[in-house]
């Protein structure tokens, strides 16, 4: 029994000594090599809630005054401001940012009405043009069937979304976009595309999607050379869909 007790106890050891015989290998060399210190992240303080604009933001729209928005003549919008939301006014037009933005972090919250009416393309439409050009498009897309590439959270009339993530009408819906704007050479060639991800409702829609280029209602995308910043837009498509809770990161 003592034999056997000793033999066990002899086992024991011998494999305590391969254990940290290996830690040791492992250890070998400077685990500093692969530190990096510089540069620290910004420390920025989130919002109370992931929806709230992070200390960096741009406040687009802060549920009161519309002023960070023109119209297509510069002038300033018609659209309703009331009860904490931006409501497209049919024939009012499209609304762009004063300040332009290239790469960027995008909240935005919308909603499209309560009442449902029409079905398809003419249900609760708008859209958010990224740099005025490439559509992320705002629809019901709740038990109303339309192209896939041109329901709610589709790169319009390009890319579908990876799920239908949308709430039903009345109820107000995010979106969280991080956008790449495309690059162009001097020549006006383009030298590496626009890519998109975004988060519907907390759920991710595009990953990373590249843009074939502008949006276009007939005919295929194209890239034309723009600015390196352009004002972001959002789309008067006839139905009273509204907004709140815009804020932006450049990137
Ligand atoms: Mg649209």
């Amino acid at each position: 029994m003592k034999k056997i007790l000793i033999k066990t106890f002899g086992i024991f050891i011998c494999l305590l000594f391969v254990v940290l015989a290996s830690i040791a290998q492992e250890r070998k060399g400077d685990p500093a090599l692969t530190e990096n210190w510089t540069p620290e992240p910004k420390v920025i303080a989130p919002g109370k809630t992931a929806s709230e604009a992070p200390a960096d933001a741009i406040v687009l729209f802060n549920g009161r005054d519309a002023n960070a928005w023109v119209d297509k003549d510069n002038q300033p919008i018609k659209w309703k401001v009331a009860d904490g939301a931006l409501t497209v006014t049919s024939g009012a037009g499209t609304i762009f940012t004063k300040e332009a933005f290239g790469d960027c972090q995008l909240h935005i919250e919308w909603r499209t009405p309560s009442e449902v009416k029409g079905n398809g393309q003419g249900r609760g439409n708008s859209g958010i043009f990224l740099m005025g050009q490439y559509e992320l498009q705002v629809l019901d897309s709740y038990n109303n069937r339309t192209y896939s590439n041109g329901q709610a959270a589709s790169i319009y009339k390009q890319t579908m979304p990876l799920v239908n993530a949308s709430r039903g009408p009345g109820e107000w819906q995010t979106y969280d976009i991080v956008f790449t704007a495309p690059r162009f050479k001097e020549d006006s060639s383009l030298q590496s595309p626009a890519r998109i991800t975004v988060l519907h409702n907390g759920i991710l829609v595009q990953n990373n999607t590249v843009l074939w280029g502008g949006t276009q209602y007939i005919g295929l995308p194209a890239y034309v050379k723009h600015k390196d910043r352009e004002p972001l837009s959002l789309q008067d498509h006839s139905n009273p869909v509204s907004f709140r809770n815009i804020w932006i990161r450049r990137l």
